[in-house]
């Protein structure tokens, strides 16, 4: 069996098409324009080219874009001012703080200030909390495109048994949650779980999201499963040539070429989950600024 191969593209499109659709629906009947501000301190190339992509995607939506950019050795406290202004702005309803930051800043206090309502991320505690609960919350944005993703690809999900391996706060935490939501039974594997590989093996669906280039074999899927690989990591050309000349590529936690012979359908890496992200945080921002202004979400 060859695997059919789940492109982020098209889903995202779609989505990004409709919150542009959207935007302009609040524009004309409402007066408000729904502002999204990214902010990235240091000068990390990859992180750089997300955060333009944000601003660009974001513009590109009709939406109000702000992108704060703030050098490696901003302090704490410069840091916090800056959030503290944005969560204080009327005209501003998303504030993105792309993570990690460099040492020694801490996320914890910046989340804070953010607030559950500007929390396009959804870490903060309050939106963390609402997912577990069940009640509506702004669900972190990754996780919210893989779950797109797969209901995409297999529609309605009950009754399905879903491995994820990983647990972050940012992706395997609610990637499990919104799957308990559609009524998968839901296994959350670690770096202590005992025997991976059966543990994946039992998974109608299996999301990876462990930061570790194709540890996923082929033989740990379930002949016909669905595979969301969240990964993305650089490793040197295979090509020695290549290697020897520094340039990388980007791959997933699977091992796409083995697991494309077992699995019914699957994420490449990149251009599966990626795309969805960034399309996911419009549609947060929207629902936030809906929030904000006492319309329905
Ligand atoms: P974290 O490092 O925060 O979490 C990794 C998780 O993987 C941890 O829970 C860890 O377990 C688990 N893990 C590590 N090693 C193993 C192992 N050998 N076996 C089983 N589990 C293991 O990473 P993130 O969740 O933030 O990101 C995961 C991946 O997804 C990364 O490659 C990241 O770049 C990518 N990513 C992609 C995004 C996208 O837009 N496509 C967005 C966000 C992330 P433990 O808790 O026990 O330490």
């Amino acid at each position: 069996m060859t695997a059919r191969i789940i492109e982020g593209a098209p889903v995202a499109e779609r989505l990004r098409a409709d919150v542009a659709t959207e935007v302009a629906r609040l524009k004309a009947e409402h007066g408000l324009q729904p502002g999204l501000a990214v902010v990235l301190v240091g000068d990390d190339p990859a992180s750089q080219l997300y955060v333009k992509s944000k601003g660009e995607q974001s513009r590109a939506a009709g939406m109000r874009s702000e992108t704060h950019l703030l050098p490696g050795d901003t302090t704490q406290a410069a840091l916090e001012a800056v959030v503290r202004k944005l969560a204080a702005d009327p005209g501003i309803h998303g504030i993105l703080v792309q993570l990690p930051l460099p040492e020694p800043l801490d996320e914890t206090p910046v989340i804070e200030l953010i607030g559950p309502d500007k929390d396009v991320d959804g870490l903060h505690v309050v939106n963390a909390g609402r997912l577990v609960a069940g009640l509506p919350a702004l669900v972190a944005c990754t996780p919210t495109g893989c779950l797109e993703l797969i209901k995409a690809t297999l529609g309605d999900l009950t009754g399905k048994t879903a491995v994820v391996v990983g647990r972050s706060l940012l992706v395997g935490k609610p990637v499990a949650q919104l799957l308990l939501a559609e009524n998968c039974t839901v296994t959350m594997a670690h770096s202590r779980t005992v025997d991976l590989p059966a543990v994946c093996r039992t998974a109608d669906i299996l999301v990876a999201a462990v930061g570790r280039p194709r540890m996923i074999r082929g033989d740990w899927i379930k002949p016909g499963a669905c595979v969301i690989d969240v990964g993305i990591n650089r490793v040197p050309f295979d090509d020695p040539e290549q290697a020897a000349l520094g340039r990388t590529k980007v791959v997933g936690d699977v091992n796409f070429k083995e697991a494309r012979e077992v699995a019914g359908s699957i994420t490449p890496v990149p251009k599966g989950v990626g795309p969805m992200t960034v399309a996911v945080l419009l549609a947060n921002t929207v629902k936030a600024a809906k929030l904000q202004a006492g319309l329905p979400a």
